[in-house]
């Protein structure tokens, strides 16, 4: 691999000392240098016969051997990038060793490593171009290494780290190697005699994308949830479902720790009529538990997923399991599940996938939890209900009277009543009305119509007369509450429940 040649910081100079136009690199490294030079390293090169002062082309493996470490390392420091690692060590064998060893130190992803092969290091200098362009020195060795900075002196111990300054000094052993930003020779031309590079961009940019398309889903996620984030709180009357939900999924999430040595039900079945709040519970969980929610309607796969069902099954398990801790929640989970019989769309194949994909989060103890909803829980097709990878059947009643209170109570919480609202009256009404959690969120919406068209609310939006005064104004009463439960006890006999599909 070669090393790119960056621009030479003497070019100016060297065209401009040359009288004769005799342009040749060995001038370059002379007349342009010497005033950079320390005096040994001067003498050095022209007792060794290194540069030719007759437009001879020097010997660049010379110049290799003369260059003080920190000068070469400073010609590496002149190309490095964000995430690119510079180490100097004996051998690279001895260089691998420590790095393997001390891998948890480095919290940027290496993307190009530079190796300088040192035989006089008793050990491994690493220094690593952070994200915030500086140039950190990480001691990957078993032993301290002193560093004097202008800063103060510091014994930096095993896997301590600490940016370096031009002329910080770091004594390892008997060397003692000093920090440049520069080399004061130029030997961007020879950089590839003395360092060799290992290139791992193109393996480690999928695995960054991969990592920050995750970190974009959670900043998706936590928008999504900072604006209202349902909770336990938003559903009535099913403590029982809560409860249980709470100790088979909630609390193995939140307080792992407590669980090592157990075997966990990683399947749910919540069972029971449509509009009981087992979307919502689940949701709620997922949020209660700040775990990845992914939800899918049986119905709707059904339709999407024919022909490619197990790929499509297998993805979704993989996103779960990347993403852990996650729920991952069926709606009419019968109509991918259902008992097998003359119509049936998947066949074994797409059941006993499932049930193997549940098997394996199972056995690898991964934090994925599947709830499954149904409203006809003998639909579902028995190698299900029997494999005990859905061991826990919760039943999801329609509510009781203080279920309904309750009920009643979240869904009017943000609404503005009028001081002749009798709650208790119209709990015990919704109650009779055998109504669910969606009938009442429904009643209560209607309600707050019926009292827009008592007070010419829409009337008024229609002329464009409608002000904030008016918005202000407008609080349910018990008669549009009364209202709308006739409305909807009218309808009472034709209708199916809301949210009911045959
Ligand atoms: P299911 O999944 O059982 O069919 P949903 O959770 O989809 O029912 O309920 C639909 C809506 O009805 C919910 O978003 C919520 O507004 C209301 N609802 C249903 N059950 C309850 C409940 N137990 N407590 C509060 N609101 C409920």
């Amino acid at each position: 691999m070669r090393i790119p040649v960056v621009q030479n910081f003497n070019c100016n100079s060297y065209t401009k000392t040359n009288a004769n136009n005799s342009i040749h690199r060995s001038n370059l490294l002379t007349n342009s240098m010497l005033p950079k030079f320390g005096l040994n390293y001067k003498n050095d090169l022209k007792n060794g016969d290194v540069i030719s002062f007759t437009g001879v082309q020097p010997k660049l493996g010379a110049i290799v051997k003369v260059a003080p470490l920190e000068d070469r390392l400073a010609s590496i420091f002149q190309v490095t990038n964000i995430g690119d690692l510079v180490v100097a060590g004996p051998s690279l064998k001895e260089v691998q060793k420590s790095l393997r060893d001390s891998v948890d130190v480095f919290s940027d992803v290496i993307k190009k490593m530079f190796f300088v092969k040192d035989s006089s290091l008793d050990g491994t200098m690493a220094f690593l171009r952070n994200g915030n362009y500086e140039n950190e020195f990480v001691n990957v060795n078993k032993f301290n290494i002193e560093l004097n900075s202008s800063l103060g002196n510091y014994i930096m111990k095993p896997k301590d780290t600490f940016y370096l300054e031009n002329g910080d000094t770091l004594s390892l052993g008997q060397t003692k190697l000093k920090f440049k930003k520069e080399p004061d020779v130029d030997l961007s031309l020879v950089r590839d005699k003395f360092a060799q590079v290992f290139d791992f961009s193109d393996i480690v940019q999928p695995a960054i994308e991969k990592e920050n398309k995750k970190s974009f889903k959670l900043l998706l996620k936590n928008d999504k949830t900072s604006q209202r984030t349902l909770s336990f709180k938003d559903v009535g009357g099913q403590d029982n479902v809560i409860s249980e939900l709470k100790k088979g999924i909630l609390y193995p999430i939140k307080y792992p720790e407590a669980y090592e040595n157990h075997i966990l039900n990683k399947g749910f079945i919540l069972s029971g009529p449509p509009g009981t709040g087992k979307t919502l519970i689940a949701e709620a969980l997922a949020n209660e538990s700040d775990a990845y929610y992914k939800k899918l309607n049986g119905l709707e796969l059904e339709s999407k997923w024919v022909g490619e069902s197990e790929d499509n099954l297998r993805n979704l398990f993989k996103e779960a399991i990347d993403n852990q801790p996650s729920v991952i929640f069926f709606d009419e989970f019968d109509a991918i599940a259902r008992k097998r019989g003359g119509h049936d769309v998947y066949g074994d194949k797409f059941v006993n996938q499932f049930l193997t994909l549940m098997s394996d989060i199972e056995k690898n103890g991964d934090s994925v939890y599947v709830i499954a909803a149904t409203n006809k829980l003998d639909a579902l097709d028995s190698a299900i209900t029997r494999s005990g990878r859905f061991g826990k059947h919760i039943e999801v009643p329609a509510p009781d009277l203080s279920g309904v209170k309750q009920i009643l109570d979240i869904h009017t919480a943000r609404k503005p009543l009028a001081d002749d609202v009798d709650k208790e009256k119209l709990a015990n009404k919704l109650f009779d009305l055998k109504s669910t959690g969606a009938d009442i969120a429904h009643i209560v919406n209607s309600a707050h119509g019926q009292a827009f068209e008592r007070l010419g609310v829409y009337e008024k939006m229609e002329n464009g007369t409608f002000t904030k005064a008016d918005a202000e104004g407008i609080k349910i009463s018990q008669e549009d509450f009364e209202r709308a439960m006739a409305d909807f006890s009218k309808k009472l006999n034709v209708r199916r429940p809301i949210g009911y599909k045959n």
